[in-house]
């Protein structure tokens, strides 16, 4: 996400670090780049323009004339000005003081509501919530099916009394999804769900039928929170989009989808600003676990390749399974082997976290080696997982008695070359070494003792 962007601005503050004092034509030449860079990203041009006035203004003042590293602190203005154009401070989701807390979600067709529905069912479920979805959209075929497939990967109930459209698209308002959306929010209530995210229906461009019923299902329900739910990708049209829904529905807070896609990803840098209402997600894949909270400082500071160490930690504890880690932590303490088994218990710990290369993106400084990061193959991952599950678990105990001939059984039971498997056993017996530094209490090699 980004990258675009974030390699222009990089590169323009690595020219400018080469000199010492800053003259105005130093900075009016910075502002220039600036400029180009925030448009190419399909931010959007008032945007683009109060925030260069704003960069503009402040570098030429005294805040950086009297700075000791006049560089950096057009880094740091470039920073604050891009925390507030994402919408300054961030906001967590608004919950009702009494249950049910109603959550409508609106936006395009195609802009992500379904998944989004699963992801922040899934989300508030792992936060101890009981919520429930409903499936108000009765317009796009299948939308109600779809919902369904979503709640039961979420592991959530859905409320869809009314099949929907199972043909073709039509005009015509399908069912009465109003009464859908009222009776969802009722059967919430009555069964003590204490969350309910209702999904309405979008139509591939803005639709005043469709904006009507939106806004009618709003009145219907009164919901603590409707989320706008735009795709990154869309460019320039996000303005326009967000202000008829914020005109046709009102919405209180937006959610980014498909922030993954995009290489600009300038109708995150717009919407905030246009709309007036904060980010509240963003949406970084198809898997319901793609998903977090927005915040306009970590997104800036991934922006500026400066990482987001903050966001990766965060979704360390959601997925690491925290008894797991104790066994772990348990068994190298006690000097026990680490074992293949073990090994390949960490790998699906580490891939429940979600893809490798946007884990390694939201390390500072990565913008440079993200040929690297783009070149690393997730595919290595399955590898591994596929070579151990190839091995008896005799042979996962204790590799040292895999042979030549069973090495290459189990290169071909994988589906990989001997050369591999041999990679691996090379690998996790340096891993193995390692580990029984540590559990000797000789803590990592190099570092101070770990208590046991
Ligand atoms: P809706 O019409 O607004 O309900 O949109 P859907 O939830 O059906 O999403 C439309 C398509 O976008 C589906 O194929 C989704 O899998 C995909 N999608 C949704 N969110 C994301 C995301 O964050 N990243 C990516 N890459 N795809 C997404």
């Amino acid at each position: 996400m980004f990258s675009t962007l974030s390699d222009r601005l990089t590169s323009t503050f690595k020219n400018l670090r080469t000199k010492g004092r800053l003259s105005e034509a130093d900075i009016d030449a910075t502002v220039r780049e600036i400029r180009r860079a925030l448009l190419d990203a399909d931010v959007a041009v008032p945007v683009v323009r109060e925030f260069t006035a704003s960069v503009r203004e402040r570098a030429l003042s005294a805040e950086v004339s009297g700075a000791l590293n006049p560089a950096q602190q057009v880094v740091k203005i470039v920073n604050d000005e891009l925390v507030g154009i994402l919408g300054g401070e961030s906001r967590s989701l608004n919950l009702a003081k009494t249950p049910p807390t109603v959550i409508m979600l609106a936006g395009l067709q195609g802009a992500g509501k379904t998944t989004l529905a699963g992801k922040l069912a899934l989300d508030l479920k792992g936060r101890g919530h009981t919520p429930i979805l409903v499936a108000a959209d009765l317009q796009r075929p299948n939308a109600v099916t779809q919902l369904q497939v979503v709640g039961e990967r979420a592991g959530v109930p859905v409320h869809a009394p009314h099949p929907g459209n199972q043909g073709a698209e039509t005009d015509e308002v399908v069912g009465d999804p109003v009464g859908v959306a009222r009776d969802g929010v009722a059967t919430a209530r009555a069964r003590e769900h204490d969350v309910v995210i209702v999904d309405t229906a979008g139509r591939l461009g803005v639709d005043e039928l469709l904006m009507q019923q939106a806004a009618d299902i709003r009145e219907a329900i009164s919901p603590d929170e409707v989320l706008f739910v735009i795709d990154a990708m869309i460019g320039q049209d996000a303005v326009t989009t967000a202000q008829a829904f914020l005109e046709g529905v009102d919405f209180t807070g937006v959610v980014l989808s498909k922030l993954d896609g995009d290489a600009r990803g300038g109708a995150a840098l717009s919407v905030a600003k246009v709309t007036g209402r904060p980010i509240l997600f963003a949406s970084t894949g198809e898997k319901l676990t793609e998903f977090e909270a927005f915040h306009p400082d970590r997104m800036a500071s991934r922006i500026l390749d400066m990482g987001d160490v903050l966001t990766l930690i965060e979704q360390a504890e959601r997925t690491f399974d925290a008894q797991e880690a104790e066994k772990m932590a348990a068994k190298v303490a006690s000097g026990e082997d680490f074992t293949l088994a073990d090994f390949l218990v960490q790998m699906q710990q580490m891939k429940k976290m979600g893809s490798m290369k946007k884990m390694l993106g939201m390390l500072p400084g990565m913008g440079q080696m993200r040929d690297a990061i783009e070149n690393f193959d997730e595919r290595e991952v399955d590898r591994i997982e596929a070579i151990i599950n190839s091995m008896t678990p005799g042979e996962r105990e204790n590799p040292r008695v895999i042979n030549g001939s069973r090495r290459a059984r189990i290169a071909k039971g994988s589906g990989v070359r001997t050369s591999d498997v041999n990679q691996l056993l090379e690998r996790f017996t340096q891993a193995q070494k390692m580990m029984r530094q540590m559990g000797k209490g000789g803590g990592m090699p190099g570092m101070p003792g770990m208590p046991a």
